[in-house]
């Protein structure tokens, strides 16, 4: 059955002695009024409510994200550190790492604002730890790296024909010595390079070596290339990784054309095994 809504409502207020007061007015004008007057608060406040929560869940994620990039940055800053030579400092990851798994137990949520002054406070530790220790560490590391010997002078086919160390006299005796390097084998005339920059600190002729080159690489790293049959620099001159610095011959104390090659660490004569390559 339909329900029929009353045209109009009179209200009339009655004072003893007084003449009585009315109303009249049509039921809509008041119920759509109010209905307006109760809604509207209750959706602006659910309306703030919602945009709040997303707007901190966003900044919550993306604070978390500077985060997890603020602990890669420092397993990268870690590596660094090792890289330099200087001593392993303890890192610790951030509380929140959202992403990172197997995860369980209680949590505590945590704030956006709390997260980003984590990242902030973090950032300024990390910068001038970069600055101040590992950029200068490393780059000693580098020019350290850059002055030590590394391959073969020789670009020909080449073999170890004697090795480091202890060998039976090459001249026929009943009797030992130590070789203080690697001989390589090679053609008369082959190109020699030197296999890292520096200075060359001797190029000349002696008895045993014949004619020889000595680079003074720094960082206490030396190479002799030796029985040259030509000299291709002379004493002082500054080489490049590679520059050849003379010919293979068979000058001086040697039993036929090769390449003696020897390697020196702060003064003393180390095996060029481990330097070539
Ligand atoms: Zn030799």
């Amino acid at each position: 059955m339909k329900r029929r809504i009353p045209k109009r409502y009179i209200v009339l207020i009655s004072c003893t002695d007084k003449a009585p007061i009315t109303f009249s007015f049509h039921p809509l004008a008041v119920i759509v009024p109010l209905a307006i007057a109760i809604v509207t608060p209750i959706a602006w406040v659910g309306m703030t409510l919602y945009s709040h929560s997303q707007r901190n869940l966003m900044l919550t994620e993306e604070a978390a994200d500077v985060l997890q990039q603020l602990n890669a940055l420092d397993a990268e800053v870690k590596n660094l550190r090792e890289r330099a030579g200087l001593p392993r400092t303890e890192f610790a990851p951030t509380e929140a790492d959202p992403k990172s798994s197997p995860q369980g137990g209680t949590g505590t949520p945590v704030e956006a604002e709390e997260l980003l002054e984590t990242a902030n406070s973090r950032l300024p530790a990390l910068s001038a730890d970069l600055k101040q220790e590992i950029e200068p560490a490393l780059e000693n590391t580098l020019l350290r790296e850059a002055a030590r010997p590394t391959g073969i002078p020789l670009k020909v086919t080449t073999e170890i024909s004697s090795p480091f160390g202890l060998r039976r006299n090459p001249f026929g005796r009943r009797s030992f010595e130590f070789h203080q390097g690697l001989d390589f084998t090679g053609a008369y005339g082959s190109p020699v390079h030197v296999t890292a920059p520096g200075t060359v600190e001797k190029a000349e002729w002696s008895g045993g070596y014949g004619y020889h080159v000595v680079v003074n690489h720094g960082y206490g790293y030396r190479t002799l290339y030796a029985h040259l049959s030509k000299l291709e620099v002379s004493q002082g001159a500054q080489v490049n990784n590679d520059q050849i610095v003379g010919y293979l011959g068979s000058t001086g104390r040697s039993s036929g054309p090769h390449l003696h090659y020897s390697v020196y660490r702060n003064g003393t004569v180390v095996d060029p095994q481990g330097y070539l390559d």
